[in-house]
């Protein structure tokens, strides 16, 4: 989904339970769910919704390039 197996080791705790942060799947999200919204806005709330979450997944979406998250202690970081 979002995210991807991660082959770094968690800066925090050493856990290797951390995922990588996927921002071009993201954006691919938001784009898909903008058309959606464009084609059901004329409906209310789902089409309100369908934008409102597009609008989220590509305002995120560059800030997610190289981050990386740890499930064991929930800390995230940005590798260099
Ligand atoms: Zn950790």
């Amino acid at each position: 989904m979002f995210s991807k197996e991660s082959e770094y080791i968690c800066d925090r705790c050493r856990s290797y339970e951390t995922v990588e942060l996927r921002p071009k799947y993201t954006l691919a999200v938001g784009v898909v769910f903008l058309g959606l919204g464009a084609w059901t806005f004329s409906i209310p709330v789902i089409g309100l919704i369908l934008t409102a979450f597009a609008g989220i997944c590509l305002l995120i979406s560059p800030f997610l390039i190289k981050l990386h998250y740890c499930k064991n202690c929930k800390n995230i970081w940005k590798v260099k």
